[in-house]
């Protein structure tokens, strides 16, 4: 990495900050970089592998069960008492992409998809999306057990498609999975590139319309560092983005900000599978929403920080069916910030209610489910609503839109009434999406790079 800043002194110059190095972080620092601006992104976590974000399933052949245990251990709770029990952040280089499941699919275009982002920017920014997430579509089929699974389970009417994932295959067929260090690989080595690891944003600063500067507490040494950058990118997840613009004082100019918080109902089974199906090979199998049924199904078996299988339980044909139905947006849905945590920021707690149609939706899943599940096989974990959180979707906090009332960020995801200082990540995504998120935040990021860009050649 080419660091050419004078790390050691208490203030830096560059031309964008960028704070969180998750997938989105590393979306806009690349798209950036390669643009020819010098990029400074700092995350609060510390590097954990040795290619900066790398994916831990890249890193270590582990089974399911060890692979769900790092998941637990490297999630930071962040309300464990709230309404919503499952919200954590991972503080690492790389956020959650060094452990996420890459399941990657496209928003139903009238369902689920971003409203704010112009139809006639929409597809090439899938395109461009997909490709930075080397999202691929054929990565199990392959598998003698994926076309039988899928084509039984079309055959009475489902539409079960091969999940798209974000990984590519090396030389011998091994899965390489997504993260930060696949979309940030040819710039790592950059000049014009540096990533500072363990170094927490704590605040940033206004005057006149504009960030002026901000305040970065080196972890490691308890250091206090400025910087002062031309454009200011904030994609440290969609609590942690909040919090930084809360402790920052800018919560009164922006009356949406960490309210409309919309996460997924998540419905899980496990069966094991019937012996017409049970064929060799592994399955990775997904039906999105389509009009009548706003939830997802993914069939596979994959780790998660729960789902386990008890270790006398032979896992050679078991399932796992993981369904998810979304919290529609609700202003009184929210995350707030109270008394300072022992890192100096303000502590999160949440105010969450499902309307009756989110609940009967979630109903009517886990029963879909069921029937679906029988038709597989037997259960070896019944079906079951996992404590709210569980998806890791939280969503809506720093919602795009066309108003400072109702949203944070304009179609751009730049600050209402801010004019150098954009959002990224999750938060960002109004919609009540079933879908998993990543790549709808990735859209939004690709499209906010345009209105940094813009800003840096004024
Ligand atoms: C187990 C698991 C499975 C998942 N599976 C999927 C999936 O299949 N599909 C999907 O679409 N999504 C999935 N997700 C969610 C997905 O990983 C996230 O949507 C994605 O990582 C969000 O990217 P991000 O860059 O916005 O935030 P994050 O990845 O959360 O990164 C934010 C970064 O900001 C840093 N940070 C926070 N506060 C500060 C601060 N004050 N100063 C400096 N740094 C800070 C954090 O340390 C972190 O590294 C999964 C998540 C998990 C945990």
């Amino acid at each position: 990495m080419g660091i050419d800043y004078q790390l050691e002194c208490t203030t830096i110059h560059t031309d964008v900050l960028i704070v969180g190095s998750g997938p989105i972080g590393a979306v806009y620092a690349r798209k950036l970089v390669d643009a020819g601006h010098n990029v400074l992104m700092v995350d609060a976590g510390a590097q954990e592998t040795e290619i900066p974000g790398e994916h831990k399933k890249n890193v270590a052949d582990m089974t399911l069960n060890e692979f769900s245990s790092v998941i637990q251990n490297d999630l930071t709770p962040l309300s464990p008492s709230s309404s919503i029990p499952g919200a954590s952040a991972t503080l690492a280089i790389g956020g959650m992409s060094t452990h996420w499941t890459c399941v990657t699919p496209t928003p139903h275009p009238t369902l689920e998809a971003p409203k704010v982002i112009p139809e006639a920017q929409w597809d090439s920014l899938l395109v461009e999306a997909q490709e930075l997430l080397n999202t691929d579509s054929t990565a199990f089929d392959n598998s003698e057990r994926q076309n039988s699974v899928k084509n039984f389970l079309n055959s009475s009417g489902r539409n079960f498609t091969s999940t798209p994932i974000a990984c590519q295959k090396d030389e011998n067929g091994q899965i390489i999975y997504s993260s930060t260090s696949s979309i940030l690989s040819h710039v790592l080595n950059s000049k014009k590139f540096t990533l500072l690891p363990s170094h927490l944003c704590t605040k940033i600063y206004k005057q006149n319309g504009s960030i002026v500067s901000a305040s970065l507490t080196d972890l490691s040494t308890n250091t206090q560092k400025t910087v002062v950058a031309k454009q200011y990118i904030l994609a440290a997840g969609a609590v942690l983005t909040p919090q930084i613009l809360h402790n920052s004082g800018m919560a009164k100019g922006l009356p949406a900000l960490g309210r409309y918080l919309t996460e997924r109902m998540v419905g899980f089974c496990q069966v094991k599978l019937d012996k017409k199906l049970s064929v060799p090979g592994d399955v990775n199998v997904y039906e999105g929403v389509k009009e009548g049924k706003k939830w997802v199904t993914t069939i596979n078996r994959e780790a998660h920080q729960y789902g386990q299988l008890p270790e006398n339980v032979d896992g050679g044909d078991v399932l796992d069916i993981r369904c998810m139905s979304p919290i529609e947006p609700n202003v009184e849905n929210r995350v707030e910030f109270g008394e300072k945590g022992s890192d100096g920021m303000p502590s999160p707690s949440f105010t969450i209610y499902s309307s009756t149609a989110d609940l009967k939706l979630a109903a009517k899943m886990i029963t879909e489910m069921q029937s679906l599940a029988t038709t597989l096989g037997s259960f070896v974990t019944e079906p079951r609503i996992m404590p709210l959180g569980t998806a890791l979707h939280l969503s809506g906090t720093t919602r795009a839109g066309t108003s400072a009332e109702d949203s944070v960020v304009d179609a751009n995801s730049k600050v209402w009434g801010v004019e150098n200082l954009y959002l990224g990540g999750c938060g960002v995504i109004a919609e009540g999406m079933a879908c998993q998120p990543t790549l709808t935040a990735v859209i939004y990021a690709l499209q906010g790079v345009e209105g940094v860009k813009a800003g840096l050649s004024h």
